[in-house]
């Protein structure tokens, strides 16, 4: 009796385990109440790993519920290598592109492709294998800080698990914990600010070290002084890698090879930051109000001489 016991006790513990882990995936990406399956097509194949990758949305529809349309004809493409930013206000479609880009959900019309393979023809796990994402709001799992950042490539060392939280901005906070690395967080362990879970998903994507980069509103809970940090690793991160950057701050994404305004599910305006300011449209307008409220809310200095 003992010896059937154990083993079906230790596939009771595995099966609870899996089912932790794929809450804790859906939780991450808070799709819990939007539960619709996306199944592997009977002939998918995997995604040939090659280090360059090109995106493409071809007239892409979207529609969360019938009745809806989110998306309208949404076509763009990030060549290989490229930096491109979305930014527009908030409800404008930007983090549903990013979804469908991971594929949570498939497209109502037109088609997404990666190095020319339509995601539907794709498996799951190899195209999701090719992605780091920053998600817009990051859940930990009940775990440690190690386990949490390692989450992004299971075989890292511990030595570059440092190296990601050091890239993130994250090891002062690590250190002054009181387990380090091992500390548990999340849930049922140390509750981390939305700055601190942040910067955990920047270094579990950091440390992925995958071919395609996305950050939706990755640094929109920093201080201005970590952002200002945690830039230029992103920076250095996209160098050489397909990234799709989704932006409030338009600070952030001055520097793109192009910058995709969306309004209403659709693209309004497009171009580098030279020539949308030039064009004097949608980005220019918002450029204006963004650099009127920083100027409001920059202090002038103490001891009260300006310039
Ligand atoms: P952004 O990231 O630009 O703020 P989103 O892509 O998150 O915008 O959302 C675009 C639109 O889709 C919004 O109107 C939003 O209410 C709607 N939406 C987002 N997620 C869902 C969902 N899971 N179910 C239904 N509607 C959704
Ligand atoms: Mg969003």
């Amino acid at each position: 009796l003992i010896q059937l016991y154990m083993p079906l006790n230790f596939l009771g513990i595995v099966y609870r385990e899996i089912r932790q882990a794929l809450t804790d995936i859906e939780r991450m990406f808070g799709l819990l109440k939007q539960h619709r399956e996306i199944a592997d097509a009977a002939d998918a194949l995997d995604l040939p790993a090659e280090r360059r990758m090109a995106i493409e949305f071809a007239a892409v529809d979207f529609a969360y519920e019938a009745n809806r349309s989110i998306l309208h004809a949404v076509d763009f493409t990030v060549p290989a290598g490229h930096t491109v930013a979305v930014v527009g206000h908030s409800g404008a479609g930007k983090s549903t592109l990013s979804r469908l880009l991971y594929r949570f959900y498939d497209v109502s019309g037109g088609s997404i492709r990666i190095n020319g393979h339509d995601l539907r023809q794709l498996t799951q796990h190899s195209l999701r294998a090719a992605i780091g994402i920053v998600p817009q709001d990051t859940v930990l799992f009940n775990d440690t800080i190690r386990y949490n950042i390692r989450y992004g490539r299971p075989d890292a060392s511990d030595e570059e698990v440092v190296a990601a939280a050091r890239a993130a901005s994250l090891d002062a906070f690590i250190a002054a914990l009181p387990e380090g690395y091992d500390t548990r967080v999340g849930e049922r362990g140390l509750k981390l600010s939305g700055g601190e879970k942040q910067r955990v998903a920047i270094a579990r994507a950091l440390l992925k070290n995958p071919p395609i980069l996305i950050f939706d509103e990755a640094t929109s809970a920093l201080d201005s002084a970590t952002e200002r940090a945690i830039q230029g690793q992103l920076e250095l991160a996209a160098r050489g890698r397909t990234t799709l950057i989704i932006a409030h701050r338009l600070s952030t994404v001055m520097n793109a090879d192009s910058i995709l305004v969306m309004d209403g599910g659709r693209i309004v305006e497009r171009g580098t930051h030279a020539a949308l300011l030039a064009a004097n449209g949608a980005y220019a307008r918002m450029w204006t109000l963004q650099q009127r409220e920083n100027d409001a809310t920059t202090e002038p200095p103490a001891n009260g001489v300006v310039g």
